[in-house]
């Protein structure tokens, strides 16, 4: 609040100076890293008041000073009542948005959003070259999980196993749930090599530790298949349907292992 913005927003009250050129030093405007320099003549802030309080202000400044009349006032408080409200107009429909994208018990991607970029992913490749990696994960025995611990024991693994995978990827990765308890991640410029070193850290995270819920502890591996496109599969479906084929031969293989898979 020592800044004209951030006291006209704690105390919530507009600022109308027709004239600041005589002001003291110390008067900062916005404040940060503003410049010694910012010249101001004249200085209009308007508090933007959302549902629940001020969310932000609406600033105008002149160089030289200007007459700032009733009118000018009253316009500018009205604009100031419409940004407001398209603002949290647009970020509620960002909020739908989100929630509509994401998995709400583990705050993965959703299965919609998974799809999306499968797609994506696949033109971004043919588009830019190189290759890019899909690993689907499986949850082994996981039906004992929920079996001997209970179904809420097996929502809060669900939640650790996702936490503990999204650890270990980078930003332009994207984990998702897809099913129950599986899930999947899009690798982009990843190849074959990269995408299953990167699935046997991410067997390691789960599988080399149990998890403590509700004082009890409570250990799961996990089972997962590697393809990559275009080495792999000749299209986004089949990417697919190749890492679904190599995550159940590593089922069949003695699950809590890591398979590649190819044409
Ligand atoms: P496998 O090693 O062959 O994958 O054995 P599994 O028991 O994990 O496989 P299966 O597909 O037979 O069963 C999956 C189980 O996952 C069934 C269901 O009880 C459980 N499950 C699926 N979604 C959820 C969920 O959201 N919460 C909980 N707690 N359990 C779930
Ligand atoms: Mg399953
Ligand atoms: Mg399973």
């Amino acid at each position: 609040a020592e800044s004209q913005v951030g006291a006209a927003c704690v105390g919530d009250y507009p600022v109308l100076m027709e004239d600041a050129t005589g002001r003291k030093k110390g008067f900062i405007v916005f404040g940060g890293d503003e410049e010694e320099e910012h010249r101001v003549g004249a200085l209009a802030i308007i508090p933007l008041k959302g549902m629940d309080g001020v969310i932000g202000a609406l600033v105008m400044e002149s160089e030289t000073p200007i007459p700032i009349s009733a009118t000018d006032a009253k316009n500018l408080r009205l604009l100031g009542v419409m940004a407001a409200h398209a603002l949290e107009t647009v970020w509620e429909i960002e909020e739908i948005n989100r929630r509509a994208r994401t998995d709400a018990l583990t705050g993965l991607a959703n299965r919609q959003q998974f799809e999306e970029r499968l797609s994506r992913i696949v033109m971004e490749t043919n588009r830019f070259g190189g290759s890019c990696t899909l690993i689907v994960v499986d949850i082994d025995q996981f039906k004992h999980v929920n079996d001997t611990h209970g179904h809420q024991v097996g929502d809060e693994v669900l939640k650790r196993v996702a936490n503990a995978m999204e650890a270990e990827i980078r930003n332009v990765d994207l984990c998702a749930r897809y099913g129950g308890e599986e899930m999947a991640l899009l690798l982009p410029q990843t190849d074959l090599s990269g995408g299953c070193q990167l699935a046997e850290r991410l067997r390691h995270a789960v599988g080399s530790r149990a998890f403590v819920i509700g004082g009890r502890e409570v250990g799961v591996t996990i089972s997962l298949g590697v393809a990559t496109y275009p080495e792999g599969a000749r299209d986004r479906d089949e990417l697919f349907a190749v890492a679904d084929r190599a995550l159940y031969a590593a089922k069949r293989g003695g699950r809590n292992q890591v398979v590649a898979g190819g044409l």
